[in-house]
């Protein structure tokens, strides 16, 4: 790997020219990875805090992965949904099974904001049009999830949107149960918002959903793109709570990089979309399928619902009370922490400097999410590093 182009800053030239300018400049030029440890093209190395966006919950080039796709890959790789493969009703099968729900349909998309197209029409499918979202929920990009996601530098390049939607301030179960009417179609919250920067509501917010949803007959939809699949210690967050959701939506975690969503209707509302009513060509592919399980058997294979606790906690505790930081948040392996000032950035860029990826949601506000795998050393690392990094983001010393 001797040669010019190999180095970062051709990479970000090439970048700059041929991709669209949606994302910014790229931070990084990434070549490879092994657990949570990540490679750029110039052989520096970083612990990968951020696990692409709490997607790769096996890390990176994980064995039992690999092996999945390319098995299945090389048995049969794509038939369309004409036709059904032993993985895709597998999945299905398991993902009901964890969910604690025999009674269930799965419909299986390419990533998380098809996931939410799916549940979005599925709510149309009631014969009410209104839908009750949170301030600072994320649903995705494409315009039916933009819809119901409140950013407006999101949204309001593209308006006029699919209309009433109504955003109530997230965690309030009064603003809640004053917006939902016998018009609402449902009522869609995360369990612990992500891109909001790792936002827990009261632990009885989402028994008051149920409660305000089934008074106005309305569908609770659970938007567990982030936080499904192990992230927060459990298969899905909102078990936590012991509320049983009518929908839930998976992607990022579920196939550990490989992409698949899925849009989860529980009970009466499995049977909502009916032939004709919604497709996708790639959706529910044998080899996405093949990923999604075996990350499904690795996470309870090595205990990662267990190591996403520990690991999580020893993150809290380790960077309560350090310099600059004000509290941390979250649960399991998705992880805010609130610093003291407007630093967020410059904190991202000096961890870069000092090889590990973090990521900032907003001006003050950081999130990990990073591999399940992430070692207890890994997780001390940083916890050491944090002193420097944050003194190093104070001096402005970095780019
Ligand atoms: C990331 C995210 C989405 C969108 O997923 P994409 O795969 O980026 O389309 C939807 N909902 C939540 C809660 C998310 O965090």
């Amino acid at each position: 790997m001797s040669d010019a182009t190999s180095h970062t800053g051709d990479y970000q030239e090439r970048y700059a020219a041929s991709l669209m300018n949606t994302f910014g400049p790229p931070k990084l030029v990434l070549a490879r990875g092994e657990g949570a440890h990540v490679w750029d093209v110039d052989g520096r190395e970083y612990v990968d805090l951020l696990g692409g966006i709490a997607v790769n919950a096996l890390g990176h080039a994980h064995p039992a992965l690999v092996r999945a796709v390319s098995d299945q890959l090389a048995t049969l790789g794509h038939v369309s949904n004409f036709f059904a493969t032993e993985p895709q009703v597998t999945l299905a099968e398991r993902l009901l099974g964890l969910l604690g729900h025999g009674d269930g349909r799965v419909f299986l998309t390419n990533s998380g904001t098809e996931a939410v197209e799916a549940g979005f029409k599925l709510t149309r499918r009631t014969g009410r049009t209104h839908v009750v979202v949170a301030e600072g929920g994320f649903h995705g990009r494409t315009m039916g999830a933009l819809a119901l996601t409140s950013k407006a530098a999101y949204r309001e390049p593209f308006e006029p949107l699919p209309g009433e939607v109504t955003f109530v301030p997230y965690g309030d179960a009064e603003a809640l149960a004053a917006a939902v009417t016998d018009r609402t179609a449902a009522v869609l919250l995360e369990p612990i918002q992500g891109e909001a920067g790792v936002v827990v509501p009261p632990p009885d917010y989402l028994p008051a959903a149920r409660r305000v949803a089934d008074e106005h007959g309305a569908l609770l939809w659970l938007d567990e793109v982030q936080t499904g699949v192990g992230r927060t210690g459990l298969w899905f967050e909102h078990l936590r709570s012991g509320v049983r959701p009518d929908v839930v939506t998976l992607a990022k975690g579920l196939g550990g990089g490989f992409p698949i969503g899925a849009c989860i209707g529980l009970g009466a509302a499995g049977g909502l979309l009916q032939p004709g009513n919604h497709g996708s060509t790639f959706g529910g592919n044998p080899v996405a399928s093949a990923a999604a399980l075996a990350v499904l058997d690795t996470v309870e294979a090595e205990g990662l619902l267990d190591a996403a606790l520990k690991r999580g906690e020893q993150l809290r505790t380790g960077l309560e009370g350090q310099d600059g930081v004000d509290r941390t948040t979250g649960e399991g392996l998705l992880v805010g922490v609130q610093l003291l000032d407007d630093l967020a950035p410059e904190v991202v860029a000096a961890a870069q400097e000092a090889g590990f990826i973090v990521n900032a949601t907003g001006p003050s506000r950081l999130r990990l999410a990073p591999p399940l795998v992430l070692t207890e050393a890994d997780a001390d690392a940083f916890v050491a590093a944090w002193p420097g990094v944050h003194g190093s983001a104070r001096q402005g010393r970095t780019p």
